[in-house]
């Protein structure tokens, strides 16, 4: 089961969904570099993860950035609903 997330933009006013593998705040989920692209798979909070490239973790950039405007300035997304 997943976890539908809405986000709104901040910059742009732009509100998207998306339907995450897993709740957005679950025990395991896959998170990416916001520099390198590189994935990980964590266990726990992921509020403090760190690459090595100096980048940070966070989950899905390519759906966590505002598709229309590309700003990271948003809501952070809120659960609206799940699916099997
Ligand atoms: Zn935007
Ligand atoms: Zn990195």
């Amino acid at each position: 089961m997943g976890g539908i997330i809405k986000f709104n933009c901040y910059k742009c006013g732009h509100v998207w969904e998306i339907f995450h593998g897993y709740p957005l705040f679950s025990n395991s989920m896959s998170l990416f570099c916001n520099k390198c692209g590189k994935s990980i798979t964590i266990e726990k909070d992921p509020d403090s993860y760190k690459c090595e490239c100096g980048g940070t973790f966070e989950v899905s950039p390519e759906h966590y950035y505002c598709p229309e405007c590309g700003s990271a300035d948003n809501d952070g997304g809120k659960c609206v609903g799940l699916w099997d």
